[in-house]
């Protein structure tokens, strides 16, 4: 800056230099926005340091370094520890060159950001502060003031305006070096890798605008004086900012689909850094081109890194890198020759900016990557890996926000996978909301996750148990799938077929059980059942023939049930040896047909003894008989009627046993003839009659009016019951009477159904004998059977008869009062008198 320079000149280079460091808060924000959350506070963190530290090592060295008196060109090498005289022009420039070191320094922090350490960030801020950008400064703007030589670039013709190259290219080269030595961000690249986005897009908006505000500065004092350029060069650097965003926000739009906002900042950002080089002496329309282009070379650089995976957080890298060379090769391009200053022509121009930025290329890069790499060495530049992932703020600073708090309570919970622990809840926060939500989430989560052990738990009780039963089961229990192959056998299976369970399985069922000759009928039934038949074989007990392991077969019992599993069928079947069964069966069987013959032997034998003794019987009773009819004495009369009164009972047990037997043998049959009821009942009391009478009882007969007499039916059969109840009840009655009634109680079509009662006021039952009193061989009580005789089969034929007549017996008795038998018997009633 000349000693000339008036106080308008120096007020307006010190009001760019403030708004210069504007750009340091534009940078805090843009970074801090386009990081993640957990990293937010390291790099604004280091923004600020980073500010400080260029500033204390521009004072001590870097000034000297830029400005002071060159050595062959490359390097000042006076006036360390600037403290010069305290002209006022000197120390505005000094200010004023400050913020451009500041500046150069400060862009490397955003791509390196979220990984790098800020031990090793501090170096690297002091390597481009003391070292790279003081000496690249010298290279292009060191002028020959005070006698000394001028920077050799300058001395080509060099032209940089407010530092296309000398600030953005040289820091962005810097950064580029930094990011190779670091290597991308963990998830950044490689199989799990994506973009990473940045946790508020509005702060880092609000930093781009700061930094557009910045610029004006940047561009704006670096003529050091408040000339009538100064409108343009501010006129260049709005338009051509402008023109950088929009025409990266058209393209990155127009390919993605979306208007992206980072891409859209950084086009504003390269269009700005595209006119720092020539905003003093291009057109507007220049500017606006310039601008346009850079936009869209900043778009094609970026796409190029993410190609060679190289992770530039906030696209340093496009923006003042690729911007810086194009802007610097632009001053060429589109410039007036004239107004280049320098004397040279387009093209020689164009050769000395392209010089310039290969140089710059060189020096920043070159160097950066050496120093780094030795720097990296010794000191390590990126964090371990554990710190990345829970972040800088956290790792590096201590520094936590409530969602940091929040996320990392969770996290905890993630890697213990204890979720019975809530997370803090930081009130009237944000994060504290998501808390309490989260936290309300978990407890349904958990008791979800209880419930789900309880019915777990029950099921798996429930599962034992059913287990225990299927393996205690006296049957063999095996399960298929729909094919039929075994999917589950028990011990019984195992015991009944000599399979082991664990040969069993999976092998098919038929094939194991059934014997061959069998089991195509056994398929068959299946598939009968599978196709339409469902109820053939299911949950049926079949016999069949089955066969062990040793091919020996048995008799057995299956049932098989089936389950739709899921839309898959399955079977379920029990087999039962029943071979014990089977034999008992059979030994019953042949006992009772054993049984059977034995009676029939008998029956015979009885049938053929009655009748062999009854013929002789005959003979003596009409032996007696005639005796009887002759002369004889008192005592021989009493002998002959003995004899014949022995006779007769002989005749009537023989009679019995004959009627038990043949019924017994289902030999008895029953007649149909047409008969006169009256008359047969009247005979058997006819009959009767003497018997009662030398007791002296009284036997009436009752033949109810309506009662039908005419019947078809076994008369025979009839008096033979009617004889025997009446003969009972003279045998068993000393005094009274006998009734014997008659009645219809009922007819069915041509059929009278025919109820006759013999009542007596004998001795009477007693209750306990009553009831199998029509039982073969009974007898109420054995002295009165041995005192009047008698088998004791005489109820049991009545009652065989009367039902082979479609009847029922019966009887009520009183002990010391008397007993009424009954009998009923079914008849069709006869049109005509039967004969006489
Ligand atoms: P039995 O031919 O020996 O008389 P029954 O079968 O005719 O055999 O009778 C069986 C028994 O029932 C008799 O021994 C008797 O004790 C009893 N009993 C039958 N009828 C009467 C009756 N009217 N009064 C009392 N007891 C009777």
């Amino acid at each position: 800056m000349p000693p000339t320079a008036s106080l308008q000149d120096i007020a307006w280079v010190l009001t760019c230099a403030a708004l210069v460091l504007l750009v340091q808060a534009g940078f805090c924000c843009l970074e801090s926005g386009l990081v993640r959350s957990k990293n937010s506070i390291n790099v604004a963190l280091k923004n600020l340091v980073d500010f400080s530290l260029s500033a204390m090592l521009f004072w001590i060295a870097g000034f000297a370094i830029m400005f002071g008196a060159s050595f062959h060109g490359l390097a000042g090498a006076s006036g360390f520890f600037f403290n010069a005289s305290p002209a006022p022009n000197e120390l505005t420039f000094f200010i004023f060159q400050l913020v451009f070191c500041g500046t150069a320094t400060t862009i490397v922090s955003g791509a390196v950001a979220e990984r790098i350490g800020f031990r090793g960030y501090v170096l690297v801020a002091a390597l481009v502060s003391l070292l790279l950008y003081p000496v690249f400064g010298h290279w292009a703007w060191a002028s020959t003031d005070g006698g000394s030589a001028a920077g050799w670039l300058k001395d080509l013709g060099f032209i940089d305006f407010a530092g296309s190259t000398v600030v953005h290219s040289v820091g962005g080269w810097v950064a580029l070096a930094a990011v190779i030595v670091l290597g991308p961000r963990l998830g950044r690249f490689g199989k799990d890798g994506g973009p990473i986005h940045g946790h508020n897009l509005p702060m880092a908006t609000l930093g781009t605008v700061l930094l557009w505000v910045g610029w004006l500065g940047f561009n704006g004092g670096s003529a050091f004086a408040l000339t009538e350029s100064v409108p343009l060069v501010l006129a260049n650097t709005m338009l051509a900012g402008a023109a950088g965003g929009i025409s990266a926000l058209v393209l990155v739009w127009r390919k993605n689909g979306l208007p992206d906002v980072p891409q859209t900042m950084n086009g504003i950002l390269a269009g700005l850094v595209g006119i720092t080089a020539s905003c003093n002496i291009v057109t507007p329309l220049a500017a606006v081109l310039i601008g346009a282009i850079a936009g869209a070379i900043c778009l094609l650089a970026t796409r190029l890194l993410e190609k060679l995976q190289i992770d530039d957080v906030i696209g340093v890298v496009p923006v003042h890198c690729s911007a810086g060379v194009w802007g610097t090769l632009a001053v060429a391009l589109f410039a007036d020759p004239a107004q280049f200053g320098t004397g040279l022509g387009r093209w020689e121009q164009l050769l000395v900016q392209a010089t310039g930025a290969a140089a710059a290329f060189l020096w920043a890069f070159g160097g950066g990557i050496v120093f780094l790499w030795l720097i990296d060495r010794r000191f390590r530049l990126r964090v371990s890996a554990e710190d990345e992932r829970l972040g800088l703020n956290i790792a590096e600073h201590g520094a936590t926000t409530e969602i940091l708090d929040l996320l990392q309570d969770m996290d905890r919970q993630a890697r213990s996978g204890d979720f019975t622990a809530q997370v803090r809840v930081e009130p009237h926060t944000e994060a504290g909301q998501i808390a309490g939500q989260y936290n309300a989430v978990l407890e349904k989560v958990c008791s979800e996750i209880e419930q789900h052990e309880e019915s777990k738990a029950a099921l798996s009780e429930s599962e034992q148990l059913m287990r225990l039963i299927i393996d205690t089961a006296l049957d063999a229990v095996v399960n298929t799938d729909a094919e039929g192959r075994i999917t589950d056998w028990n011990p019984q299976a195992e015991a009944i077929f000599g399979w082991p369970r664990s040969e069993a399985l999976s092998r098919d069922l038929p094939a194991t059980i059934i014997p061959s000759r069998f089991r195509k009928a056994h398929e068959n039934d299946l598939h009968r059942y599978l196709t339409t038949e469902k109820s053939l074989i299911l949950n049926k007990r079949i016999e069949i023939t089955a066969m062990r392991r040793d091919e020996t077969e048995f008799p057995a019992e299956l049932t098989v049930s089936a389950l739709d599993v899921n839309g898959r069928m399955c079977f379920s079947a029990f087999v039962r040896d029943i071979t014990d069964r089977k034999t008992a069966e059979r030994e019953l069987a042949e006992a009772r047909d054993k049984a059977l013959e034995s009676s029939r032997l008998k029956s015979e034998f009885l049938a053929n003894m009655s009748h062999e003794i009854r013929t002789p019987m005959n003979g003596i009773i009409g032996m007696t008989g005639l005796l009887l009819d002759t002369e004889q004495s008192a005592e021989q009369r009493d002998f002959a009627e003995i004899i014949s009164f022995s006779a007769e009972s002989l005749l009537t047990i023989i009679n019995d046993i004959l009627d038990f037997s043949k019924i017994e043998a289902g030999r008895m049959t029953i007649e149909a003839a047409p008969f006169d009821l009256r008359s047969a009942v009247e005979a058997v009391a006819e009959l009767l009659s003497p018997r009662a009478e030398e007791k002296g009882l009284e036997l009436i007969v009752r033949f109810a009016p309506e009662t039908p007499s005419h019947l078809v039916g076994d008369s025979g059969r009839v008096r033979q019951v009617l004889t025997n109840l009446v003969g009972n009840a003279v045998k068993f009655t000393d005094q009274g009477h006998i009734l014997i009634d008659v009645s219809l109680i009922g007819t069915e079509g041509d059929e009278a159904l025919i109820r006759v009662s013999i009542e007596d006021t004998g001795m009477g039952i007693a209750e306990k004998s009553l009831a199998d009193i029509f039982g073969k061989f009974t007898q109420a009580d054995a002295s009165t059977t041995r005192k009047h005789g008698g088998t004791g089969l005489g109820l049991a034929i009545s009652k065989q008869l009367v039902e082979l007549m479609n009847g029922e017996v019966g009887v009520s008795s009183q002990v010391g009062e008397g007993s009424t038998f009954w009998f009923t018997f079914r008849a069709p009633i006869s049109e005509t008198a039967p004969p006489p």
